[in-house]
C-alpha cells in the first residue's frame, strides 16, 4: 500500500484498542516512519478489503492514554494511502439513560484534555484551523449505523463525546459536570485523533461500547478484575459483535468518497506548506501565503 493508491483501492484504517484474527485476516506489521516517529501498523484486510489498523495502547496494552504517539500513528495511516478511519472506543456512561452494554455512535465531541498535542502543524510556519462543525463524517456514521442495526444491543445514533486526560478515571464532580455541559460519554484518547484526522483529510468516526458508569453514577469504577470495564467488555460477546460490526461497516463504506473531509485544509491552511504533507486538497488550490486578510476595525457609530 502507498499514498498512491486510487480511492477505489484505498485502505480502511482501524484505531482500537485489540483487533482479533478473525477482524484483521492476512495481517502483517509494518513499521512507518513519519514526522513525529514511528508508528506499528497491522496491515491486512477486514471484510474483504484491504485495511490498516494502529493498536493505540501498543500490541502488549502498556501504552497509557495520555501517552499515545497520536501524530504518529495517524499520519502513518494517511502514509499507507487510507482516507477513512473507524475509532474503536470502549468508554463510559455520563447520561443516566446510557447503560453499559449500550453502543453509541457520537456526532459530536467535548474536549477535555489538558496536554496534548493537538495538531500535525504546530512546528511549521503555517497555521491549520480546520472545521469542527461536522466532527465525525457523516458517510462513516452512516456505515456505522447500518452495521450495527442489526445487533441485539442498543444502539444510541447521536451522542456527545467527552474525551479527558486520563489515565486515571474522572471523579464525581467532574461527570456531574459533563453531564451539565451535554455530555453523553466519556473516555480517554478520541481527541486528538478526531482532530488530526480532519487535518490528515482522513474521515473519521467512533463507534463506541458502553462499558462503565462515569464515576458517582455507580459505587466504583474498576479498570481491571471482576466487575470491571474490561470484565463488561467481553462478558456477554459485546467485544465479539462490536468486531462483527466493524467489518459489516467497513463492508457498507462506498468505494469512494462523496464528503467534504479530503477538503478539509482548502478551507482551514494559511502559510507556508511543510515539506511532508503530500497528495492533499492544496495540491488542486494552492493556498498563498498571507492569503488571510486582517479584520476590519470595529468603528463606533
Ligand atoms: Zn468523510
Amino acid at each position: 500500500m502507498s499514498s498512491s493508491t486510487s480511492p477505489s483501492q484505498a485502505p480502511v484504517g482501524l484505531i482500537s484498542s485489540a483487533a482479533s484474527e478473525r477482524l484483521l485476516t492476512d495481517r502483517r506489521e509494518e513499521k512507518v516512519k513519519t514526522p513525529w516517529g514511528t508508528a506499528g501498523v497491522l496491515v491486512g484486510r477486514i471484510g474483504g478489503r484491504d485495511a490498516a489498523v494502529v493498536l493505540r495502547y501498543g500490541p502488549k496494552l502498556v501504552t497509557p492514554s495520555h501517552k499515545i504517539n497520536h501524530r504518529a500513528n495517524i499520519w502513518a495511516l494517511r502514509m499507507l494511502g487510507v482516507e477513512r478511519v473507524i475509532s474503536q472506543n470502549a468508554i463510559g456512561s455520563v447520561n443516566p439513560s446510557i447503560q453499559p452494554g449500550d453502543i453509541v455512535i457520537s456526532h459530536d465531541v467535548l474536549d477535555r484534555t489538558k496536554s496534548r498535542s493537538h495538531s500535525l502543524f504546530d512546528e511549521e510556519e503555517c497555521w491549520v484551523r480546520v472545521d469542527m462543525t461536522e466532527p465525525f463524517c457523516h458517510e462513516v456514521r452512516l456505515a456505522l449505523l447500518e452495521a450495527t442495526s442489526s445487533l441485539p444491543d442498543h444502539v444510541i445514533k447521536r451522542g456527545v463525546f467527552a474525551c479527558t486526560e486520563g489515565p486515571r478515571f474522572e471523579t464525581p464532580a467532574e461527570i456531574r459536570s459533563l453531564q451539565r455541559d451535554g455530555a453523553d460519554i466519556v473516555g480517554t484518547p478520541l481527541v486528538p485523533e478526531v482532530v488530526l484526522a480532519r487535518e490528515a483529510e482522513m474521515c473519521f468516526a467512533s463507534i463506541a461500547p458502553v462499558i462503565n458508569y462515569g464515576a458517582g453514577m455507580a459505587p466504583a469504577v474498576l479498570h481491571v478484575g471482576p466487575g470491571s470495564m474490561n470484565d463488561n467488555y467481553y462478558a456477554n460477546g459485546l467485544h465479539d459483535r462490536i468486531e462483527q460490526a466493524l467489518i459489516a461497516a467497513v463492508q457498507l463504506l462506498p468505494q469512494a468518497r462523496s464528503c467534504s473531509c479530503g477538503k478539509a485544509l482548502r478551507s482551514g491552511f494559511h502559510g507556508t506548506r511543510p515539506g511532508w504533507l503530500t497528495h492533499c486538497s492544496l495540491d488542486d488550490a494552492p493556498v498563498e501565503t498571507g492569503a488571510v486578510q486582517p479584520v476590519p476595525a470595529v468603528t463606533k457609530s
